[in-house]
């Protein structure tokens, strides 16, 4: 592995095909001029195919190691490269229109897109390669077994699609579970309004803590039936059977009546 020894901490498998190279590249399509930021460059694979196509990169990379190797190979002027953590990377210092590129951590998945539909509004778009299973939760619709948190709170952020899979053997090491490409592009003005997006994040959390809870029960801390009632979600339903517009609806109509109460 180029006299590197992967780190299983890092989440490091490395992508050694150069058609899923290729395909990727493809599907992001960058061009000169657009802010490329890619997550995780580890030993370049994508990172080379896309500062050939875009001229410049920006890059968030937290092994020191990998930074350093990186650093000798790319000049700054071609890749802008950040040794830090992409879980608390502070986004708003790359400024706008960001097109996020990465091979993603496994380990580190749903936190990272978590972190990642909270700067929606500076994306332009995402390509992300993750576990086969995450990708199926991201875009799961309700009523079925993967539609969950994850779903939800980033299907109304994102227009999410599953692009195509990658086996297992694309990469080195070869890990123990296939991947997918997913692309997510920011609903913006087409995202249903939120009043409280924490208020909101907790009421989804609540509704699949439990998955067979009824809402009744798993939003008992939240509020009361009537409020359900009132937001046209029934009590003794559960939370995969609502859809992301419900959700809002919900959170939204909790909010309201909250606000509405009088001051103890
Ligand atoms: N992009 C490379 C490729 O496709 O071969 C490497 C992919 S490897 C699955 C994940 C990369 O993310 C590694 O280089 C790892 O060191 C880096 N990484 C892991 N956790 C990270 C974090 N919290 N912030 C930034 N980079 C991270």
């Amino acid at each position: 592995m180029h006299g590197h020894r992967a780190r299983k901490r890092f989440g490091q498998n490395f992508l050694a095909d150069p058609h899923y190279v290729r395909r990727i590249v493809e599907a992001v399509d960058p061009r000169p001029g657009e802010r490329i930021v890619e997550i995780g460059p580890g030993l370049a694979a994508l990172t080379d195919a896309l500062v050939e196509r875009a001229g410049d990169v920006t890059a968030i990379e937290i092994d020191r190691d990998l930074a350093a190797r990186l650093r000798e190979r790319f000049s700054p002027d071609v890749l802008a490269l950040h040794e830090a953590d992409a879980l608390d990377f502070d986004y708003a210092a790359l400024g706008d229109d960001l097109r996020v590129v990465g091979n993603l951590p496994y380990n580190i998945s749903s936190p990272l897109l978590f972190r990642l539909a909270d700067h929606a509004a500076r994306l332009r778009d995402v390509h992300v390669m993750l576990q086969k299973e995450v990708v199926a939760r991201m875009v799961a619709r309700p009523g079925t077994a993967d539609y969950g948190r994850l779903s939800v709170m980033l299907q109304v952020v994102f227009r999410i699609d599953r692009l195509f899979l990658v086996p297992a053997g694309a990469f080195r090491p070869v890990p123990k579970v296939e991947s997918a490409v997913a692309r997510l592009v920011p609903l913006a003005r087409d995202a249903p309004a939120i009043a409280d997006r924490p208020l909101f994040a907790r009421v989804v959390a609540a509704a699949f803590a439990q998955r067979r809870k009824t809402l009744r029960n798993a939003l008992a801390s939240l509020c009361a039936p009537e409020t359900m009632i009132a937001a046209g979600i029934d009590p003794g339903s559960r939370g995969e059977a609502l859809a992301v517009a419900d959700f809002v609806r919900l959170a939204n109509t909790v909010k309201a009546t909250a606000d509405a109460a009088p001051a103890r």
